[in-house]
């Protein structure tokens, strides 16, 4: 372990959604000169698996806290919150937003995942680092919690914004937070357009210098998200367009340090996408199917009591959280919902909680499995299982149970399940298809995530400069880029 002085800084990037063929592609057409180097010069993985759903609310929580949601609280981009009665979302879709309502939209976005719904009891890695007197820089990312106050410094249209909408309030992030164009620590020219796609990687890249220039941080996080909206637009055979604009984006930020050498010469880095993209053919209106069965669903702001409705239901891309309203009712609803779930041909898996077991199904297959002895998964975890293995693709050998198809998916979905703001059932769609959200948005022709299969889940890892120890892993998650940051930094991380 490196002792304070002579350890290197560590910079980690964020690729919103980069799918690792595509990057694999952008390297050989030679447009990501410098992801390319990292790898060369450390080491990387494609199979780093996500979180489920393999969305960005929950995995980018799981990044920073290095938890599944059972811990850290964040269960989709969009959920039915019980105690308050009402819809969650994180800005799914701007029409999904209007019918959820904007400004309570942005506050859940900006303040409330930070300071609500992500659970106090999982620290975020800029909590542990500024707690050990390490100093923390973050761009806009959807987690930044830590312990410095930063006052809402909003100009142009985020200003207005907050004066008619009482947006204002102070965040609580690391000692440099430059989030969109609200939170600035340092005072810097950069503007994101109030963070609109295609605007926000040159915004972090315009943070980043900044943030380089005035060399206070020992933990940099370079977030750069326009790659994810690029390929639910296109699909994820462009990415390799909006994967090059994020390594030019990343070498401005090189550039201000004097180039790649000399930045590697003082910095480690980390790469890592929260998930990665399959394309979408066909989208599924989630309520219809419901309503095919008779099932009464809550509206958004409808003005709908949640006592006229059976059920709450979060289409999230591909995943979708199903409630049942009436606790009461929940052992009579569960076992009918499931039926007519599991029925549907567009439906592929279904997912829930009984005692003290998760279950899932496969049309007519069905498999229950919890923590146990009786085999291991490939990241050491112990497991009973039983009934069809073909509900997720299971096989075993000796004692080891594996899926290729749906990677690490025992523990994902037992972590989902056990998120205390998940819905009684979980389901995913056949690949290739989508649900329309609440805004009546899909991404049919382009790309998309949120389920368990390996084309949502297996994303780019790449490591150069620190964590040499790790080179050999086998089974790489998210969740180990906390580990490894904490680990730089000569901190244990408690798992
Ligand atoms: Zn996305």
């Amino acid at each position: 372990m490196s002792s304070p002085k002579d350890r290197k800084k560590l910079c980690l990037v964020v690729v919103d959604g980069m799918r690792p063929a595509s990057l694999q592609k952008a390297i050989a057409e030679g447009s990501a000169p410098n992801f390319a180097r990292l790898i060369r010069e450390g080491y990387a993985s494609s199979e780093c698996i996500s979180s489920f759903p393999s969305l960005t609310p929950v995995a980018t929580s799981t990044i920073v806290t290095g938890r599944g949601p059972a811990e850290h609280g964040v269960p989709s981009m969009n959920w039915y919150n019980r105690d308050e009665k009402r819809y969650i979302d994180y800005g799914i879709s701007f029409p999904a937003s209007r019918r959820s309502g904007v400004i309570t939209v942005l506050k859940d976005l900006v303040y409330r995942i930070n300071q609500d719904h992500l659970s106090p009891d999982t620290p975020t890695f800029f909590e542990s680092l500024e707690n050990a007197g390490i100093r923390c820089a973050c761009t806009t990312y959807m987690i930044y919690r830590g312990p410095h106050e930063h006052k809402f410094v909003g100009s142009g249209m985020a200003g207005a914004l907050a004066g008619v909408t009482g947006m204002s309030r102070p965040a609580y992030g690391p000692t440099d937070l430059l989030y969109s164009d609200i939170f600035d620590s340092i005072g810097t020219e950069c503007r994101s357009s109030f963070g609109v796609p295609g605007k926000r990687d040159q915004h972090t890249a315009c943070a980043g210098i900044e943030l380089v220039l005035a060399d206070r941080y020992e933990f940099m996080l370079l977030s750069f998200p326009d790659n994810d909206n690029w390929s639910h637009r296109f699909g994820p055979d462009e990415q390799p367009a909006s994967i090059a604009n994020a390594d030019a984006q990343f070498q401005r930020v090189l550039d201000a340090a004097g180039g790649y050498r000399r930045f590697m010469e003082d910095h480690a880095v980390i790469v890592v996408s929260d998930h990665s993209h399959s394309v979408v053919h066909e989208a599924i209106d989630l309520v219809e199917m419901l309503g095919g069965h008779d099932w009464e669903v809550l509206q958004p702001r409808k003005g709908k009591k949640p006592g006229d409705a059976d059920i709450a239901v979060s289409p999230a891309a591909r995943a979708a959280h199903i409630y049942v309203l009436d606790p009461a009712h929940r052992g009579g609803k569960l076992p009918l919902l499931v039926e007519d779930l599991r029925r549907e041909q567009k439906i592929e898996q279904v997912f829930w909680l009984d005692e003290d077991e998760a279950y899932g199904a496969l049309g007519e297959a069905e498999i229950h499995f919890k923590p146990g002895t009786q085999y291991t998964d490939r990241r050491g975890v112990g497991w009973d299982v039983e009934g069809d293995l073909i509900v997720l693709d299971l096989f075993v050998e000796g004692d080891e149970i594996h899926s290729e198809e749906y990677p690490d998916s025992l523990a994902r979905v037992w972590s989902a399940l056990h998120c205390p703001g998940a819905g009684d059932l979980i389901i995913t769609p056949e690949l290739g298809y989508e649900f329309l959200d609440w805004g009546g948005v899909a991404h049919v022709g382009g790309g998309t995530h949120g389920s368990l299969h390996k084309a949502d889940s297996a994303a780019q890892l790449i490591v150069t400069g620190t964590g040499e120890h790790r080179r050999e892993q086998r089974a790489w998650s998210i969740a180990d880029v906390n580990t490894l940051v904490l680990e730089h930094f000569g901190l244990s991380t408690g798992n």
